[in-house]
Order: structure tokens, then sequence, then C-alpha cells
């Protein structure tokens, strides 16, 4: 049996049963990541060792008795280096944990003892913009994952990993998702500790799960939900079980189907595959109606500007004093300017230049503040909505995974990847994707379900009664 194939509560069961053990699934993952890891670019490679003896990292020898969790290169491990997938960060080796790791711990979880790759400090849609080289498609090596997260999506499609984390401040973990026929959640804002999360933009980021199905996304946000004193914006909202919410049955759910998000833009094969999920649904006892959100159109310029707004802020500690990376100079100033120059790739360095400009007296008020009050907007637009309906259904991205070097030449056609998964963090609501079909050329197309802040439950109730009812997600890459 290989294990590395199966979800983590099927190990979880065998574990229970005394069928395998802990050592059993960690070879077992082992040999697959080095069968083909060189091919998929999933995992970062920090030096060989690092490749050959992926250790696991518990707090004691008692807690690795269960299904090891491979993390983001942007969440802080202690003892294991972190480093954003840029050379500025080079080196940078965490004295503490992320609080996530540390709940993981404490629930038994293990961490895996390799960092998965991403866009350099989650800065992208393709996770072409990484120091560690790009992260193949499973499904198509000659394909993008997604992004930013597309070295979790696309080591859990490859089965190089039980399950993972990834952090989503724009659509992060649901479009790498959808690229790559996994179970992505982006958590509502505050639900899930950011501490120890390196900001990227801290009023929309947000760590979640990628995983292989609806149930073992909703075990791992039983795990990593809840309140932080560590995290000023987390929420103290009761954190419910989210196991309970895992029925089979959408009898009398309400959709809202967004009438901005079926325009021109959306592949036509796209589009058809996401109105047979929603005809699914239907047949299963959900009604939908078309519904509008008037400000679809300000969410990808809005985000441009709040994002890197807050990157240029909480980038600019990375000087060379503190963390990893640092240049030469014959003055500090001269060294500050040095490492930076040298320490950020091109995307990192046009954001920062963005952001700055727009947070820059003269035109703060024109485009920061401005950007603040379209983006209520945006968020009244969904109160509105969900007024009546009890959640929204949309696909997750507007094409299947694109060609690697398609589009990094073009940063605006890159940026418009994110067109449908970017109003959910500005306007602060969970969202799940979950796999619901493929496109005639074998890529994976994904569909986002939307729901109320904090109702979680209601992803994991329709997303479930389509999982079980279709079979999509089985489905794998024959990479
Ligand atoms: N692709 C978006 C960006 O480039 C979102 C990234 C993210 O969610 N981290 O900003």
């Amino acid at each position: 049996m290989e294990l590395y194939k199966l979800t983590a509560h099927e190990l979880i069961k065998k574990l229970k049963n005394k069928e395998t053990s802990a050592q059993e699934i960690l070879s077992s993952l082992t040999i697959r990541i080095k069968e083909i890891d060189s091919k998929v670019n999933g995992y970062v490679r920090r030096s060989k060792e690092n490749m050959d003896s992926p250790l696991v990292r518990s707090e004691n020898d008692s807690h690795s008795g269960t299904v090891p969790i491979s993390v983001k290169d942007n969440i802080c491990t202690e003892g294991l280096n972190t480093e954003c997938c840029s050379k500025i960060l080079g080196g940078f080796n965490p004295p503490y944990d992320a609080t996530v790791i540390k709940k993981l711990k404490e629930a038994g979880m293990p961490i895996f003892g390799l960092k998965t790759n991403m866009d350099e400090f989650a800065f992208g849609s393709s996770t072409e913009n990484s120091s560690f080289g790009p992260t193949h498609n499973p499904w198509n090596l000659e394909c993008v994952p997604g992004g930013s997260s597309g070295g979790s999506a696309a080591v859990v499609s490859a089965d190089e990993a039980i399950w993972a984390l990834g952090s989503d401040t724009g659509g992060s973990i649901r479009q790498p998702a959808a690229f790559c026929g996994v179970v992505g959640l982006k958590p509502t804002y505050g639900r899930v500790s950011r501490y120890g999360l390196i900001a990227f933009a801290s009023s929309l980021d947000q760590i979640g799960p990628i995983t292989k199905d609806v149930e073992d996304c909703a075990l791992l946000m039983n795990i990593i939900s809840g309140y932080d004193p560590n995290d000023s914006t987390s929420s103290d909202t009761d954190v419910p079980d989210y196991a309970k919410a895992l029925v089979n049955d959408v009898k009398g759910i309400k959709i809202g189907i967004p009438k901005e998000y079926f325009v021109q833009g959306l592949d036509p094969e796209v589009k058809s595959i996401i109105e047979e999920a929603i005809n699914k649904l239907k047949t299963l006892g959900a009604s939908s109606k078309e519904v509008s959100l008037p400000h679809t159109q300000y969410a990808v310029p809005v985000y441009y500007i709040i994002a890197t707004a807050e990157a240029s802020s909480n980038l600019a500690r990375f000087d060379g004093v503190q963390y990893g990376f640092r240049s030469g100079g014959l003055t500090l100033i001269e060294m500050y300017k040095k490492t930076r120059q040298e320490g950020f790739g091109e995307e990192a360095k046009r954001r920062i230049i963005l952001g700055a400009f727009s947070l820059s007296h003269g035109y703060y008020d024109a485009y920061y503040l401005r950007a603040l009050k379209v983006r209520t907007l945006i968020k009244q637009d969904f109160d509105a909505v969900f007024k009546d309906f009890d959640c929204i259904i949309t696909p997750t991205s507007p094409t299947a995974a694109f060609k690697i070097g398609e589009k990094v030449a073009d940063p605006l056609k890159m940026y418009l990847s994110d067109i449908y998964t970017i109003s959910v963090n500005l306007a602060g609501l969970p969202a799940v994707s979950i796999p619901c079909g493929f496109t005639k050329k074998g890529l994976p197309v994904g569909l986002q379900i939307l729901a109320k802040p904090f109702n979680e439950e209601m992803l994991f109730r329709v997303a479930h009664t389509y999982e079980e009812n279709s079979e999509w997600h089985k489905m794998k890459p024959k990479v």
C-alpha cells in the first residue's frame, strides 16, 4: 500500500488501528519526493542534505505519532529556515514558531522538514517569482501550479505531501488549489492567527489549508483556528467543530451567482464546467439565482493599491541588519541600498515602488484613501447579497493553468488571474476552492464557494455535499 496516496483522515484511522506507523508514513513520503520532486520542484532545495533527509520536527517524540504537514516558506518554523523564497531572507532561521505551527505540534501533527515553494513574499499567481526556481504543475509540467502557494498545492496534488498550509492575500491558496485539482480554503479574516506569518499585506493575509479532500480541510481548520493574544486582529468568536458541518445535504441552500463574474474574459470551457457544477448542486436540493456585486470591476485596482501599500511598509524591515542576507558597503546607507537591490527580486521591487508611491505625500488621498473607501463598497455589496443568500458560487479562476513563462513579461495580465479571488480578501470573507472538472486538455478547474464571515461551516456543507456526489477529487495526475 502506497501510504503517500492517502488522505490525512485515512492515515489517522490507520494509525489508530495500528495498521501503520508514523515512520512508515514518513518513509513513504520521502521515497515519493525523491522520485518526482526534481520534476515538480514543489519543495525548496536549500542544500542537498535538506532534500535527502526531510526530517519531521515536533515538540517531542510522543507527538510524532501522526501525519506530517508541509508548510509554505513564509510561515515561521523554529529551527527550520523560513525564507519566503527570497534571497533577502536567505539563511533566516526563526527563533520561534508561528501560532499555527504551535497549534499543530500541540495537536500531535509533526511539521515536515521541507518547506514548500512560493512566489517571493507571496507576490504572484504562478510560483515563478521564487529564488528556488518555478514549481511545475503536476497535471502538465509545462504549466504553472498557480500561486503564490503553488508549492503547497503541487505537492498535495502530486502526493508528495499528505496535507499542507498556504497563505492567501488575494487568492494564493484558492487559485493554486484550483490549478492543481485540490481543495484550498481561505478562512475569514481573523479566524486563524497571523502571528509568525511573514507579512505581505496585513489587512488581507490569512493562513489556510490545502488538502486532498474537504474532510481533511475541516480537520485542519479545527486545529489552526481560534483567538491568539499574539495577533490583535485574531477574533475570539467561538470555533465550531467543523467536522460536524460535513453533511451530505444542501436541501434549501440558496446560492447567489454574481453576474459580474460570468462575463468576457471567462474561458467558455471553464464557464460550462462551473454551470454544470451549479446544476449538480441544484439537483441535490439547492436553489440558485443571479445576483449582482456592482463594484466587482474595482477589485483588482483597489487590491493592488492596498496590497502594495501594505507590502512596501512591511518589507521596510528587510535592510540587512536584522534578518537573513546582507550585502557589503562602506557606509550604513550603502549597505541598506545594496542589500535591498541584490536581495529583492523584480516583482518585490515593483511592488515596493508602487506601494511607496501611493502612500507618499500628495498621492495618499488620491490613491490609498480612495481605495480604502471603495473597499468598503465592495464589502457592502457582499453584505447585501448575504441578507438573502447562504453562499455565493463563482469560478475560482477565469482560466485553467497557463504555461510557464506565458505571463511573466506582462504583470497586468498576471494580476488579472486573481480577478475572482481578490474581492474575498478585501471583504474579509471565507471561501473555498474545490475540484469540479477538467478542461479538454486535462487541466483541473476549481469551483469557488463564498460565505458570510465566520460561516466556514456553510463552505464545508456545500463543498462536502458536492464532493460526496462527484469523483473529481479522486483524480490523480500522472507525474
Ligand atoms: N496573486 C496575488 C498577488 O500577486 C495574490 C497573492 C497572494 O494571495 N499572496 O498579489
